[in-house]
């Protein structure tokens, strides 16, 4: 009876290192894992131990028994990751990675190493994790809003609970002695990169990437259009977003680009609402839900069905969840490319697509139709959006699609750090390993790192924040190792002192954990795992009621 990994695969590889038989892959180390849309266990391998359930941070790993008739699919996707393997070939040698920091004996006394991590999203808590492995490290974190985990919380679609479960992890995290939050102070605003690297040995920037791609065309910006992640962050309760005034008061939808955010968002405006209901979503964003008159979500890619960029587990899980149907023209295309799929992987996701139904099939839900060899021209519409005239790619015909919001799903894009360099053309800041770098004099910024998107750009899965933070962390200890990181110039309480002079403010891990558990008791009534505080003023107030922890000398007298 072997394990299976399902749709909700962060791809952190938790399982991996997990794994006493080493049979799920690709493992961090491996080619291939950067890109992978998920990992796969080997069936002919798995020792059915379950090492790997406990280990998963999302759930996403089940029992071959205990698989629901939508994970099934995923049997074959695990199993066909080892094709033709035969049966005497011995499995690979163990991959797992090693530890990153000498052991403490062998370091010369000195202040502990004491690192800032700036953000607090999945990077951010993974790069904490590393860092905590290791005897004596100190990690503060430096995050705007009140409330951590950046797009976990305000950008994983609302109805992928089981993904948000790797917050469980970061809790787990945050309550190591040696962390700190300082959550509600914003670093480039209350505090500059010189005085917060003055009380660290070094700062890891893991800011991600908060501003979206923009599309350059006539009419976006008019109202009626927007973007699928401004959506994103409006469904999750983001306070910047919480009020953005979407209309869902027009019959259709169209989304530009066919990426996993665009299949979120498309997802979420056909659900059910009563479904929605059971989920952390904004009251607001269920309220619109609730009253919207939308039929259709039209997802359009300016290139072929061979091309689509969403992934394959995500494309399961939509046509498990939604009714998504594709009309004759696009069916075509798909049958065109299908003979041609360069790959495995393309081939099996043209094949659900082969399988879709017509769109002129009459639906009596509200649906989702994929089309393809749209390229985006102009927005139509005098003072709001009424729909969008494309070109058919590399045509000069045009097509038009009535619509009364237009939102573009076309990517992430990072932002400039204020002190640090930039590179504008890949909107990430340059670096080599993680060691932020000078690209005038090709040296390293002495103290700065990056992790996440800011370090690689907006791909990927929560998970593959990991490794990622992992070689940063890596790349950072062994500058420490080196002698090459100033001590911090004085104790943690010049660091109190100075954050709260500028922030009297900021919320500590208590005043997180009153606002989480406030938030979990406003749930409990309607069945919904938490209901989230939108406003910032709320979730201050109501850190504010957190009890100070006794000191821990105090706590270790009482305890006896
Ligand atoms: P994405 O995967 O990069 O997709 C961007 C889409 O926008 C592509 O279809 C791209 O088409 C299109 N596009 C780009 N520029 C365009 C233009 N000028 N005109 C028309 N179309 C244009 O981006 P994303 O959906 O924002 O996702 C970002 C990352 O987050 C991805 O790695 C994604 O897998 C991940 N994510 C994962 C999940 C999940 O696992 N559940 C959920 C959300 C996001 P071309 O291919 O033709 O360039």
């Amino acid at each position: 009876m072997p394990h299976v990994i399902t749709q909700s695969c962060c791809n952190d590889g938790s399982c991996v290192f997990a794994c006493p038989v080493n049979c799920i892959h690709p493992s961090p180390d491996e080619p291939g894992f950067a890109t992978a849309e998920m990992l796969h266990i080997d069936p002919d391998a798995c020792v059915d131990c379950g090492a790997c359930v406990s280990a998963c941070p999302v759930g996403a790993i089940v029992p071959d028994n205990r698989l629901d008739g939508k994970q099934l699919p995923f049997v074959e996707i695990n199993a066909s990751f080892y094709p033709d393997r035969p049966a005497d070939v011995k499995l690979p040698p163990t991959s797992k990675l090693a530890p990153v920091l000498p052991a403490p004996q062998v370091r010369p006394r000195r202040q502990p190493l004491t690192v800032a991590i700036v953000g607090s999203g999945p990077a951010a808590m993974y790069a904490a994790d590393e860092l905590l492995t290791q005897h004596g490290v100190r990690v503060n974190i430096f995050e705007k809003l009140p409330t951590p985990y950046g797009l976990v919380r305000a950008g994983v679609a609302p109805d992928h609970q089981n993904t948000k479960r790797v917050t469980d992890l970061f809790d787990r995290v945050s309550r190591h002695r040696h962390f700190r939050f300082y959550l509600n102070v914003e670093v480039g605003r209350h505090l500059s990169h010189a005085e917060l690297l003055a009380h660290h040995h070094a700062v890891l920037y893991a800011v991600g990437a908060p501003n979206d791609r923009r599309l350059d065309i006539d009419g976006m910006g008019m109202p009626g259009t927007g973007t699928a992640t401004e959506f994103v962050a409006w469904v999750n309760g983001h306070p910047d977003f919480s009020d953005l005034p979407i209309d869902l008061s027009h019959e259709r939808v169209v989304l530009i680009g066919n990426g996993n955010v665009a299949l979120d968002v498309a997802r979420v405006l056909t659900a059910d609402p009563d479904d929605l209901a059971r989920t952390d979503i904004s009251d607001r964003a269920l309220a619109a839900l609730r009253g919207s008159a939308i039929r259709e979500v039209v997802i359009a890619a300016r290139r072929g069905p061979a091309h689509s960029a969403f992934t394959l587990p995500e494309l399961i899980g939509l046509t498990h969840a939604s009714d998504v149907v594709l009309d004759a023209h696009d069916h075509a295309l798909v049958a065109r490319d299908l003979p041609t799929a360069p790959d495995r992987l393309t081939r099996h996701k043209l094949e659900i697509l082969t399988r879709l139904a017509d769109a002129s099939a009459p639906g009596d839900r509200p649906r989702i139709r994929l089309t393809y060899e749209l390229t985006p021209e102009r927005v139509l519409g005098e003072r709001r959006a009424a729909g969008m005239e494309f070109s058919v790619t590399g045509t000069d015909q045009a097509r038009r699609i009535d619509a009364g919001l237009v939102l573009t799903s076309i990517g992430y894009r990072g932002k400039r750090i204020r002190d640090l360099p930039f590179d504008e053309a890949a909107a990430v800041v340059p670096n080599a390993q993680g060691r932020v770098v000078d690209p005038d004099s090709g040296h390293p910024v002495p103290g700065a790192y990056v992790a996440g998107w800011i370090k690689r750009g907006p791909t990927g899965f929560i998970g593959t924040n990991k490794s990622c933070s992992l070689q940063t962390v890596q790349a950072l200890v062994a500058d420490f190792n080196a002698g090459g990181l100033t001590d911090p110039v004085g104790p943690r309480a010049a660091l109190e002192e100075l954050v709260r002079g500028r922030v009297p403010d900021v919320v500590d891990a208590a005043g997180w954990r009153a606002i989480d558990a406030a938030e979990i008791a406003r749930g409990v009534d309607d069945g919904r795992p938490r209901k989230k505080f939108t406003a910032v003023s709320d979730m201050l107030a109501t850190a504010a009621t957190a009890q100070p922890a006794p000191p821990r000398r105090l706590l270790a007298r009482l305890l006896g």
